[in-house]
């Protein structure tokens, strides 16, 4: 399957739909989501057009992937989520329920989760 260039990701990392920014580099950009839901739910990506975690693990050079998941732990630091816990998703594919075809994961933490729970 080939990188969709008008996915909804791809229009943001172009400017072409506006994000509320929580950290950017040259490498990486993590955004509020749209329709949080935990009471803090970050979006993290790659700039590089990456489709989901089976192309990013694959393709991916060693640094890239390094420095991304770096990032997150960071990003999840800056927002104060290291002591009450959060969660780092990402969704593999539609039937994992990926709706957006370039690589995120999610940082989702501010509330309890029941436990045993996924
Ligand atoms: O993992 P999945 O592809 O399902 O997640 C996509 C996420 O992107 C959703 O949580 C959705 O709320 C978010 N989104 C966003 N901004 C958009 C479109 C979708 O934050 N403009």
């Amino acid at each position: 399957m080939a990188y969709d260039n008008d996915n909804i990701f791809a229009k943001i990392l172009r400017g072409e739909i506006p994000n509320t920014t929580v950290y950017e580099d040259e490498a990486v950009l993590a955004f509020n989501d749209i329709a949080p839901k935990t009471p803090v739910h970050v979006l993290v990506i790659p700039k590089r057009p990456y489709i989901d975690m089976d192309d990013f693990s694959a393709n991916g050079s060693p640094e890239e992937i390094g420095h991304f998941f770096i990032k997150v732990g960071e990003i999840a630091r800056s927002l104060g989520l290291h002591d009450g816990g959060y969660r780092v998703v990402t969704n593999n594919g539609e039937n994992a329920g990926q709706i957006v075809p370039h690589f995120h994961v999610h940082i989702m933490g501010g509330q309890r989760i029941k436990e045993g729970s996924m």
